[in-house]
């Protein structure tokens, strides 16, 4: 027998065999008979389905007889697209939820419970293939029958692809508790908790109750975080979806899906749709590029069309995030729509200790830690960022072999919640490091010598994240105003490390990039929208809306000033960067002695903290620092935050306001 024979009769063996097993399965199934839901969850309650196989939404159960092991009878059903059935738990949460609707018998049922419970493997396939090839092909036969049989049985064959990520989850544990230090927000949403606990005591005096909630804030402040409460403190099912989940390739299908998630939503009323980012489908329609009818845009309407289609107190209400409400389409806010806002902002720092607070509850602190002088110093810092910042220093503790968690991994878990993980080992040449040293003290002394800058509390060479050093400075307050004056100072002290490449080295590197683009932005904005700028006045010349790409397409004169201003514009800029550009030479050239010792010890030490630099601008010498250092090593860091409690008398300064945005300072990687 030749080669070639060889692999005719396999071909035709194999092609024997898929039609075969294609003939075994499909008999099977097509014995099997297709049921509605509430029957066959209620089959699955009584028991009387004992065997069940779960494909997607192609759920198959099978009434095994227990002595024979005889299948007497099998059942199939459609389970809605809406839901991801790829893991145990959703497949039980559905179950358990559908029961209690349906006021079954058996509100413990666990597919635990089954004689047999099996998952289609999304992987399977592969698996199989690679080991045996022919189960490969059958594989693939099978798929190809299942395609057939749905495209016969009109529309669903591209199931995939119409699959939403809505996700539902039912017994959230989720309470305001869990959510600290936002108090009139949780006002706000109770109201609708108490809505949803019993909508008909609302219907009966005739309010009106909000369909939808818009909850605006920056990221990690605990949006999704609210709608799972609320959705736990009602009791009620939470269907979540993310607006860019909308956003698919196919024109239709995110419509499609809205109408899935709604429809769904309405069989398990009361309930909450939370629409997180819902900014990707929202946007101010006609403004995308792409020409009037785009997907987002059919999306959107869908989601108008669905919520106008409530019933004055259907027991759904839509929650939806987004950190971008200037772009969001005006249609969305109106009446009977989001017409509830609520603004979810940064904590303050009553705010930030008690979100601590919340995330050390399960973690053993050190007695020493004073949750308040973290909260102090974390200025700016989201709630996520608090979180991980606990997070991070549980972790170094542990690596630490630490039994509780202490300032030393606090400060150092703020560290790295800000720039990222110290890159020690990054391998630094000695010049490299002095070039870096100077231009980190350049930045380090001038924050010292401009009244109005925050108090250096880090310098250091060790690189961290994309930052070749830093110099880390932290405002005392919250204060979100900025006055000119401070301004002014965070130029000049962001020039600082330029300045000293340029006295020093006397050759410019390409390390101050990022200190240029700071200096530039902070320029540009105190000249067109805070009026900082004699020459023009009181004049916002730029809104402080990020530009949104869509909206002022085509819109000749942008900022709508003429060529000249946009001239002077420039000059003023530039004016305001020369001037404090000046001014920064003027005062390291004046202090460089001091510059030269806190480089030298940084060269030596790498990373010097309060007390060091307060040594060193009262004019220290280096030697003397690093004696200082030497003798406290081991101890110094025990509590990093003892030195700055307190801040030092020359930092204080009265009636100044600091500034939030400028937490920290860092360097472009050289
Ligand atoms: P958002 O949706 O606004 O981006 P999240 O709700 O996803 O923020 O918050 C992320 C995480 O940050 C939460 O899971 C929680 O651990 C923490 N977090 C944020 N805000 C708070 C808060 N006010 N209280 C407690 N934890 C919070
Ligand atoms: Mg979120
Ligand atoms: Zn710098």
């Amino acid at each position: 027998m030749n080669k070639k024979t060889k692999t005719l009769i396999w071909i035709i063996v194999a092609i024997v065999a898929v039609g075969l097993v294609g003939f075994v399965i499909s008999d099977i199934l097509g014995s099997a008979k297709t049921i509605g839901i509430p029957e066959f969850i209620g089959k699955l309650a009584t028991g009387e389905i004992n065997e069940l196989y779960v494909d997607a939404y192609k759920w198959t159960g099978y009434t095994v007889e227990a002595s024979s092991g005889r299948v007497v009878a099998a059942y199939t059903v459609t389970m809605p697209s809406i839901y991801d059935f790829s893991s145990f738990q959703a497949v039980e949460e559905y179950i358990i939820a559908n029961l209690e609707k349906g006021g079954a018998a058996n509100p413990n049922f666990s597919l635990l419970s089954l004689a047999h419970f099996e998952m289609a493997d999304p992987n399977a396939g592969s698996l199989f293939s690679s080991l045996f090839p022919l189960l490969g092909i059958v594989l693939v036969a099978v798929m190809f029958w299942l395609i057939m049989r749905s495209a016969a049985g009109g529309g669903g064959a591209n199931m995939s692809i119409n699959k939403t990520k809505a996700h539902v989850q039912s017994n959230l544990k989720v309470r305001f508790s869990d959510v600290a230090g936002a108090e009139e927000e949780k006002e706000e949403l109770a109201e609708v908790v108490e809505f949803l606990k019993s909508p008909k005591k609302f219907a009966a005096l005739g309010a009106r109750i909000p369909s939808g909630v818009l909850l605006v804030g920056p990221p990690g402040t605990g949006k999704t975080l609210f709608a799972k409460a609320v959705a736990g403190e009602a009791g009620v099912p939470f269907f979540s979806v993310s607006g860019s989940d909308f956003v698919e390739m196919y024109v239709g299908v995110g419509a499609k899906r809205v109408r899935d998630l709604f429809d769904m939503a309405k069989k398990n009323q009361p309930c909450i749709i939370f629409i997180d980012e819902i900014d990707a489908v929202g946007r101010r329609r006609g403004a995308g590029l792409g020409g009037g009818h785009d997907e987002r845009e059919q999306t959107l309407n869908q989601i108008l069309v669905q919520m106008d289609g409530f019933e004055v107190n259907d027991g759904i209400i839509v929650i939806a995030a987004t950190n971008r409400e200037d772009i969001l389409d005006p249609a969305l806010l109106r009446p009977g729509r989001f017409d509830r806002r609520i603004n979810v902002n940064l904590p303050d720092v009553k705010g930030r200790e008690q979100i601590l607070r919340v995330h050390a509850r399960n973690k053993p602190m050190s007695t020493d830690v004073n949750f308040k002088t973290v909260a102090r110093i974390t200025a700016g810092f989201s709630g996520a960022e608090l979180a991980n910042l606990l997070n991070e220093a549980a972790i170094l503790a542990a690596r630490a072999g630490k039994k509780t968690i202490g300032n030393l991994e606090l400060y150092d878990g703020i560290n790295k919640v800000l720039m990222g993980p110290q890159k020690k080992s990054r391998v630094v040449t000695e010049s490299d490091k002095r070039c870096t040293a100077y231009h980190e003290s350049g930045h380090a002394v001038l924050a010292c010598l401009c009244k109005h800058c925050d108090p250096v509390h880090e310098v250091s060479i060790i690189p961290r994240g994309r930052a070749a050093g830093y110099t880390m400075t932290r405002p005392e307050t919250d204060d979100n105003d900025v006055s000119y004056n401070k301004l002014i100072d965070n130029i000049c002290m962001s020039l600082g490390g330029r300045v000293a490449e340029e006295l020093v080295i006397q050759d410019i590197t390409t390390g101050a990039s990022a200190d240029l683009q700071h200096v530039s932005e902070l320029a540009r904005r105190m000249v067109t929208q805070w009026g900082m700028s004699d020459k023009l006045g009181l004049v916002a010349y730029d809104s402080d809306q990020p530009v949104f790409m869509g909206m002022e397409y085509g819109n000749q004169s942008r900022g709508g000033y003429s060529q000249e201003t946009a001239a002077t514009i420039d000059a003023e800029i530039r004016r305001l960067i020369t001037e404090a550009h000046t001014r920064a030479t003027k005062l390291l050239k004046e202090n460089r002695s001091i510059m030269d010792n806190m480089s030298r010890v940084l060269v030596e030490k790498e990373t010097i903290y309060t007390e060091e630099v307060q040594m060193l601008m009262k004019g220290a010498d280096y030697k003397e620092v690093i004696a200082f250092m030497d003798e406290k090593e081991g101890t110094h860091r025990d509590n990093p935050f003892a030195t700055m409690t307190k801040p030092s008398a020359e930092h204080i300064v009265k009636d100044e306001e600091t500034q939030d945005t400028a937490k920290t300072e860092t360097d472009e990687q050289k």
